[in-house]
């Protein structure tokens, strides 16, 4: 899977699975710009970084044209940036609730929006992937916004797939499982203490209680269907949602 030539944005890419996609595009030769409220701890060969906020319209669409410009284009967008948060529905705040979907849903559709019109008027096509989660076919308690959001994305993504069509743009969603990032990390002692019960018991009967092997997914795992879904060829796969979760999700 080779991605010569091709220009790349990975938002969400100083941590965790963005890191690893960016790393793994770069490798694969793509240019790759890191689009991330925080600067990447290390830098790598092929790639720039661009401090932006998704949720604000403004930073992303000077971002995205800043990013054009020092690529050369833009042929695929990994919407990946994301946030956690745990409360029951009950017990969320309306505040906790819109950040959430802000960061998700409105920065999935600000930056798709964006790299979609550079799409259209370099007439090269492209791919889009909006980084989803299990959690877009699934619920689980204490995790309400999160699952509305991550749901709010499988249509997303659906509609980007009929509408970029006819310009050769396609759009899918990777729907991981539980992958050992930050975002997990912050996750585990907050849900032992909503649940009353151990960490270790938060890892092995909640999280990976229903994989095929009890394993975490890994980042390099996710990284490498982001770059089959950059570099597929055609319009075969195009509005799909590709769960790489070790069994946690079938079907
Ligand atoms: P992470 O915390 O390691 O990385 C998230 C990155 O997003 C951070 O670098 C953070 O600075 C950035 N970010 C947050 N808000 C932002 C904003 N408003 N603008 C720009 N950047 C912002 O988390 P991760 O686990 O690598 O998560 C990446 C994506 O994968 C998220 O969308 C998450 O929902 C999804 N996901 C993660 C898992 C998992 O188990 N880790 C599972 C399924 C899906």
């Amino acid at each position: 899977m080779t991605l010569n030539g091709k220009s790349a944005i990975v938002t969400g890419a100083a941590s965790g699975i963005g890191a690893e996609i960016a790393r793994v595009f770069a490798e694969a030769g793509a240019k790759v710009c890191i689009a991330d409220l925080n600067e990447p701890r290390t830098g790598t060969k092929n790639t720039i970084s661009l401090r932006m906020d998704v949720t604000d319209e403004g930073q992303v669409e000077r971002g995205v044209d800043e990013a054009v410009r020092q690529l050369g284009g833009v042929d695929i967008l990994v919407s990946n940036a994301g946030v956690q948060h745990i409360d029951s529905i009950a017990e969320v705040s309306f505040a906790n609730w819109k950040r959430v979907l802000g960061i998700h849903l409105d920065g999935g559709f600000l930056t798709t929006r964006a790299c979609l019109r550079h799409m259209i008027r370099q007439k090269r096509g492209g791919s889009i992937i909006l980084m989803g989660s299990v959690h877009s076919l699934e619920a689980s308690v204490q995790k309400g916004p999160y699952v509305a959001a991550k749901h709010g994305l499988a249509g997303l993504c659906r509609v980007v797939a009929k509408e970029g069509a006819p310009h050769g743009i396609r759009s899918n969603l990777i729907c991981p499982g539980f992958v050992r990032t930050p975002l997990i990390e912050r996750q585990i002692p907050q849900l032992a203490k909503e649940m009353n019960i151990s960490e270790e018991s938060v890892v092995k009967d909640v999280m990976l209680r229903t994989t095929v092997d009890g394993e975490f997914t890994t980042v390099n795992e996710v990284a490498q269907v982001a770059l089959f879904l950059a570099a597929f060829p055609t319009k075969a796969l195009t509005g799909q949602s590709i769960v790489v979760s070790h069994g946690w999700h079938m079907g």
